[in-house]
């Protein structure tokens, strides 16, 4: 509460305020807050990431003190609360654990004896939505890659039916042939390529279920990466009844198994491969016959957005938003690992949060941005971008009105950069538009060096992408002031190695926040330049995400 570091800005606020009041001028002047320092950032992330906080899990204790931590500050800072009146948004979240005593799953080829599917020896299955019960049992057909992209004169689905059948379904994007390089992204994935579209674009054509066939190098990852992820309880918001109805079953297939059913029934996996890497491929009726069910046990949690407005200056642009996020949770306490078992989330995402505190510490006490600002610590990110995806399916003001979104998923820890990482940099004018913003202080943007690994689809950003919103996440780049570009690279590999989702994750007291600061700072200038102007930041025409073009699903 008396933490150092704010005191400057509190007495600032109420110079301002007591200067106003004495002199009686109509608007007071626009204080000049007190610029973001290494200290706040410092104070953020080191109560954050403390133990007392037990890993900020959804749902927990620790995750509600973070809640409450994250609205005092805006309180404080004079950021309005923007939901009815709240900080709060609530988001419900359900637990869903596959009963395996009761699971059973098979595979009949015409009119041969069922054979089982043995889990998760052959396929890993989890339930459509949280329902106690969960079943699909149809006739299997063979959906090649599952896409329908229109911006690449795509349809895998042709005139074909799939309603109540079993979809199998290859993992990630067709292969983009030598005469057409960019087709699907090149070497980079698209949406289409996501596990998460393949389930949604079934749904929205009413099928029974889907078992993706695994394949590691096109996945990867291995299979048994697939059971540690999914062989597991799973968390998914409450069915939205507005959305298409759920899959019984999703699930993963191991290529060995889908390869000799398939072989069963008379067809070659590797010419059923060939036939999906064409436009003119057609749904293939395989013969085969699945049935799957199983029970869940739901349990139903509730967790916080922590979400405030900083009101436009001009009485017509105050209506647009922009919409700042930075994901509060973390995975919380789980298996130990050198005897700590409490997963800190130092740097994913408290340093990301602690940044946005700040930023939004500026916006409010600083000129107001003709445009209003909303900022979101939204919550169970690490659960699948559950608390991006609920306030972009119930957002604090129409999504018409959201001009933007940036997003801060990992603050920089190691100091200052000559570059920055954007994601999303491709695929909308936000990246041109930072790009330019920041050439005069010669940092540059250096770009995905994974784009094949579909960064872009995995931060809270992409929720809002999903429903038309322009959005990037910004984040620092490897080219550090001082060092050799390798070291950055390295520091890089050994977060992802040693710290990325481990205990490990932890605060280090000799961090150069120096970085945050100039990060906090970018985000705060760029955030200030798209309030400020009239335009509409706009997709580029071979992005996914074109505005009021898609339901979003889960
Ligand atoms: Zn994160």
């Amino acid at each position: 509460m008396s933490r150092p570091s704010f005191r400057p800005a509190l007495l600032a606020l109420c110079v301002a305020t007591s200067t106003a009041g004495a002199q009686a001028r109509p608007r007071p002047i626009a204080a000049t807050p007190v610029p973001i320092s290494a200290a706040e950032i410092d104070a953020h992330i080191r109560f954050l990431s403390s133990d007392l906080l037990e890993g900020r899990g959804p749902a927990s204790r620790g995750g509600a003190l973070t809640e409450q931590y994250l609205a005092s500050q805006l309180r404080g800072y004079g950021v309005a609360p923007a939901h009815n009146g709240s900080y709060f948004q609530r988001v419900p979240i359900d637990l869903v654990a596959l009963q395996e005593s009761s699971l059973r799953a098979s595979a009949q080829v015409r009119s041969n004896a069922p054979t089982p599917l043995r889990y998760p020896e052959d396929i890993v299955v989890w339930a459509g939505s949280s329902s106690d019960r969960s079943a699909a049992a149809a006739p299997v057909l063979f959906v090649g890659y599952g896409s329908t992209a229109t911006e690449f004169r795509w349809d895998d689905f042709k005139d074909v039916d799939v309603r109540g059948r079993i979809l199998l379904v290859l993992v990630n994007d067709p292969p983009a042939p030598a005469d057409e390089p960019a087709l699907f992204g090149g070497r980079a994935m698209t949406y289409y390529g996501r596990w998460t579209y393949k389930f949604e674009e079934a749904e929205r054509r009413g099928a029974a279920g889907m078992l993706i066939i695994h394949n590691t190098e096109r996945a990867g990852y291995g299979w048994p990466t697939v059971v540690g992820s999914w062989a597991k309880e799973q968390r998914m918001l409450p069915r939205d009844p507005k959305l298409p109805a759920p899959l019984g079953v999703r699930g993963w297939i191991t290529e060995a198994a889908a390869r000799t059913l398939l072989e069963r029934a008379g067809h070659d996996l590797a010419a059923l491969r060939r036939q999906a890497e064409s436009r003119t491929f057609r749904p293939v009726e395989t013969g085969i016959t699945m049935d799957i069910a199983f029970a869940n046990t739901v349990a139903h949690l509730e967790s916080q957005n922590v979400v405030g407005l900083i009101e436009g200056s001009d009485p017509v642009a105050k209506r647009e938003h922009l919409l700042l996020t930075a994901h509060w949770d973390h995975l919380g306490i789980g298996p130990a690992v050198n005897g700590d078992s409490i997963y800190n989330g130092a740097e994913d995402n408290a340093s990301g949060t602690a940044d946005l505190l700040a930023i939004a510490r500026q916006l409010a006490q600083g000129v107001r941005p003709k445009r209003s600002v909303l900022v979101a610590f939204v919550t169970a990110e690490e659960s699948g971008l559950l608390g991006s995806e609920f306030l972009a399916r119930n957002p604090l003001v129409p999504t018409e009105q959201i001009v933007a979104n940036l997003n801060v998923d990992g603050g920089n820890v190691l100091g200052e950069t000559l570059d920055l990482t954007v994601l999303g940099e491709t695929k909308s004018s936000l990246g041109p538009s930072l790009r330019r913003l920041l050439a005069p202080r010669r940092i540059t943007l250096s770009p995905d060096a994974t784009p094949e690994r579909g960064y872009f689809y995995r931060s809270d950003h992409f929720s809002f992408a999903k429903v038309g919103v322009p959005s990037a996440s910004i984040g620092a780049g490897d080219q550090f002031v001082g060092r050799p570009k390798e070291w950055g690279q390295m520091q890089a590999g050994e977060y992802i190695a040693k710290r990325y989702h481990q205990p490990g994750d932890e605060y280090v007291a000799t961090w150069d926040l120096r970085g945050a600061v100039q990060l906090s700072n970018i985000v705060l200038d760029f955030a200030r330049a798209l309030a400020n102007s009239r335009d509409w930041p706009t997709w580029n025409a071979d992005a996914e995400f074109k505005r009021s073009t898609r339901t979003p699903t889960m």
